[in-house]
């Protein structure tokens, strides 16, 4: 496994992280997300990404219950806030009410006594950015989280807070954590470069569109029965992929990976770690075997005339907009 630094910052993580979203303590039983959370740490994964909001807490238990067994030093732990936590008017957002309660909810269910990265998991137009970054800068003194960063802000977004944090004197923020994969390339334009001026360092989720970058959705084809799209409390997101334009892409691509003696998965996750300015790609797994697959990527240069042959075929979806 290759580790890369988290935007400007000192912290180095894993080109592949692991996160919780729809797997550990949703759809994915105990023990087995367990399994999967050891055998990423196993090979070498450091890097663990998670949310208070991910099943209302579930997941962030699941996975502090399997980190336990591990040297604190050892891993990287980020978790989010924003999206809603109960019924109240503060129960969300970004106020610095609902932030430093959230952090100290997020402390407990993960079991630890420090988050190395806390994320803004949304912007929130509703509460001044002063506001939010002050709160953070006030949890890294008080040593509640080591570093904080954001999730799907815009260019803009991330412009703003970047000068208003070096106005004020706060420590900058130092991730994004934005969708990025073959089919979703939208951070390219802005975000990407915005971020890197700014150094910010991107650690992106849905590297493989959910599992479609993997060649198990075919056009015209039933739905694999164990997978992400068949099981009802998990799919709301990934139907939105599931169209014959993108799919016949998608069996382009697996022809290209078998080119190379590669899984499609292995391929589109090389393709997203090319860019330098992603300092991990967040994978999801439902089983520990599909870490064992995915880990294989981490340090593969896809050769210059491959990516432009991926390129062209990408062409031929380009503005498609799945849901996320
Ligand atoms: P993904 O890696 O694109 O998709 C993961 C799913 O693909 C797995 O759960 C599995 O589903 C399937 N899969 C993975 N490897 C496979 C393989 N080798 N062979 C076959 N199938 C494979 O990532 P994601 O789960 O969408 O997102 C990853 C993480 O990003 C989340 O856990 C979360 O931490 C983060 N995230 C953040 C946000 C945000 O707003 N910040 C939003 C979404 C996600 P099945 O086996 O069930 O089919």
């Amino acid at each position: 496994m290759k580790y890369r630094k988290l935007g400007n910052s000192g912290l180095k993580i894993s080109e592949i992280g692991l996160g919780s979203w729809l797997t550990y303590g949703t759809a994915i039983e105990q023990e087995r997300s367990i399994a999967c959370i050891h055998k990423a740490y196993d090979l070498g994964i450091n890097f663990f990404d998670t949310a208070n909001a991910y099943n209302q807490g579930a997941a962030e238990v699941v996975l502090g219950k399997a980190l336990k067994e591990y040297a604190r030093s050892s891993y990287v732990v980020a978790t989010k806030v924003y999206f809603p936590m109960g019924e109240g008017p503060n129960d969300r957002g970004l106020s610095r009410k609902h932030i430093i309660e959230q952090c100290d909810a997020s402390l407990k269910r993960l079991g630890v006594d420090y988050i190395d990265l806390y994320q803004c998991h949304r912007y929130d137009p509703e509460t001044p950015v002063e506001e939010t970054l002050r709160a953070l800068d006030d949890l890294i003194s008080q040593g509640k989280i080591l570093y904080a960063g954001v999730s799907e802000w815009s260019a803009e977004q991330i412009t703003d807070a970047a000068h208003i944090a070096k106005e004020k004197n706060f420590r900058p923020l130092i991730s994004n954590q934005p969708i990025y994969n073959m089919i979703v390339r939208y951070i390219e334009k802005e975000v990407l470069p915005v971020s890197e001026k700014h150094g910010m360092g991107q650690v992106v989720f849905s590297p493989l569109a959910q599992g479609i970058l993997t060649g198990k959705y075919k056009p015209g084809q039933e739905i694999p029965s164990t997978s992400r799209a068949a099981n009802h409390n998990t799919n709301r997101w990934i139907t939105s992929y599931l169209n014959d334009a993108v799919l016949t892409s998608v069996q382009k691509l697996e022809n290209i990976a078998q080119g190379l003696g590669l899984k499609l998965s292995q391929l589109a996750l090389a393709w997203v770690l090319r860019q330098p300015g992603v300092s991990s790609a967040i994978i999801g797994a439902s089983r520990p075997e599909q870490v064992e697959e995915n880990v294989i990527t981490s340090g593969f240069m896809i050769p210059e005339p491959i990516l432009n042959e991926i390129d062209s075929v990408l062409a031929e979806i380009d503005g498609f907009v799945p849901i996320w």
